[in-house]
């Protein structure tokens, strides 16, 4: 999901405590790698809201402009951002304006610390890094854990946590 446009009450987070602990452990190490590598790589976003991803799934399409919409997901349990199993890195200096080779540099690193690039996607999420175990989307089984025990319960069955 790209930058810009409002996104009404609904505030985009970047705390890595929202994470899942190991997959939080991979984000800490893959970004520390890109630092040492001269990449200024960053964490824009981890965990989204409900309402967050309902903000998003209104442009393009209730919420003209953009005229394209940004992503397919409806709710905030359809993409692993909901599960707080995915990232999504920028530029700290000149945010998503970055080539893809930039990104695709930035994802050397993420790949070595056990997680996937959403720009190996036949629709690129070049930001987007997700925990390597995980569907490359949230299945079903994904959406009964939750509904049982909360992110926790997902955590334990995609091993991102004890
Ligand atoms: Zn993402």
């Amino acid at each position: 999901v790209s930058s810009g446009s409002n996104t009404g009450k609904a505030k985009v987070s970047r705390d890595l405590a929202e994470l899942a602990p190991r997959f939080r452990e991979a984000v800490e190490t893959a970004i520390a790698a890109c630092k040492a590598d001269g990449l200024d790589a960053m964490v824009y976003e981890t965990y989204r809201s409900p309402e967050l991803a309902a903000a998003y799934y209104a442009r393009g399409r209730t919420e003209i402009p953009p005229h394209a919409t940004v992503t397919n997901a409806k709710t905030n349990l359809a993409s692993w951002h909901g599960y707080g199993l995915a990232v999504d890195v920028i530029s700290r200096k000149t945010g998503w304006n970055k080539p893809e080779e930039w990104f695709a540099k930035v994802a050397e690193h993420f790949r070595a610390a056990g997680c996937r690039w959403g720009g190996e996607w036949k629709m690129k999420d070049l930001p987007h890094f997700q925990w390597g175990l995980c569907k490359p989307s949230p299945s079903p089984r994904a959406l009964e854990l939750h509904a049982l025990g909360g992110k926790p319960e997902v955590w334990k069955a995609v091993a991102a946590a004890e």
